[in-house]
């Protein structure tokens, strides 16, 4: 097992990449802290850990919220004694998001709050916990929409990701001598409700799918297993990466047929 006696703190953890992430961290031998606004969904992931044989705990958290934040870090601490692994996961795309002339600005703050500054708060309050574990690793949740433009608008997510990209990189690198890893993980369009929510008619999800050379959606499990590694003593000599998981679609010029 990976990650035998780590302490694994999730926000997103009620769907998608969160939660098959919490299922894996905890088979891998982590104790996993669920945290999401969605607490049906959070508690329903909690239960197929516990189902498993794994052990895990829900946190309500909106991670736009500082006290939300605060309170997530310490539920870890005083629940499991330490936080070795914090998967900054919880991001929005709303389905209104759009080009500069038709975002709304609440749209635009919305995302912000969440795909930005949760981020951030996650780090505020979950790094003086890592260090007093000694070290650990971060993941932040960015995206392939960081590194290349859609012509599909949606610009507040886009410009978010690529904030949370910056974000990592200048956190690695503040943080390298004292232990503490800031990796992140891009992945590319999944089947996921976030993307299928969005890309919601059959022509929309043919248009995203023709720049994609495996020809396919990812899928929530394997971001799952990208984050193993990154949250693993596997990457131990691997910091400020944007780390992709993409079936190749920002390599690509030409697509095959
Ligand atoms: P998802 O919608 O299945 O999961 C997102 C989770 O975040 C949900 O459980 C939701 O309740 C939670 N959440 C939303 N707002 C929150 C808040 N304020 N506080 C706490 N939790 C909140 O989507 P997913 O695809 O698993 O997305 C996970 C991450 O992956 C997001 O950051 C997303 O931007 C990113 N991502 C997704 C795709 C994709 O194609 N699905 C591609 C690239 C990046």
């Amino acid at each position: 097992m990976r990650l035998q006696n780590k302490v694994a703190l999730i926000t997103g953890a009620a769907s998608g990449i969160g939660r098959e992430t919490a299922l894996l961290f905890a088979r891998e031998g982590a104790s996993v802290v669920c945290a999401d606004v969605n607490d049906a969904g959070g508690q329903e992931t909690v239960k197929m850990i516990a189902d498993g044989g794994g052990t895990a705990v829900f946190v309500h958290a909106d991670v736009s919220q500082a006290a939300d934040c605060q309170n997530m870090v310490q539920v870890a601490e005083e629940t499991y004694g330490q936080l070795n692994i914090l998967f900054n996961n919880a991001g929005i795309m709303d389905g209104r998001d759009d080009d500069a002339i038709n975002t709304e600005e609440d749209v635009w703050d919305l995302t912000m709050a969440i795909n930005v500054k949760g981020v951030f708060l996650g780090c505020k309050y979950g790094i003086p916990a890592l260090r007093r574990a000694g070290g650990g690793s971060i993941i932040n949740t960015a995206s392939f929409v960081a590194l290349v433009g859609a012509a599909t608008p949606q610009l507040a997510y886009t410009s978010s990701k690529g904030a949370v990209l910056s974000m990592t990189r200048e956190l690695a690198v503040i943080h390298a001598r004292e232990n503490i890893r800031v990796n992140a993980l891009c992945p590319g369009p999944l089947r996921t409700e976030l993307l299928m929510k969005f890309l919601n008619t059959e022509e929309k999800k043919q248009r995203r799918l023709v720049h994609i050379p495996m020809g396919r959606f990812g899928e929530a499990k394997e971001m799952a297993a990208a984050a193993l590694f990154l949250a693993s003593d596997d990457s131990s000599y691997v910091t400020g990466t944007e780390f992709m998981v993409d079936g190749g679609i920002t390599a690509a010029y030409v697509t095959p047929e």
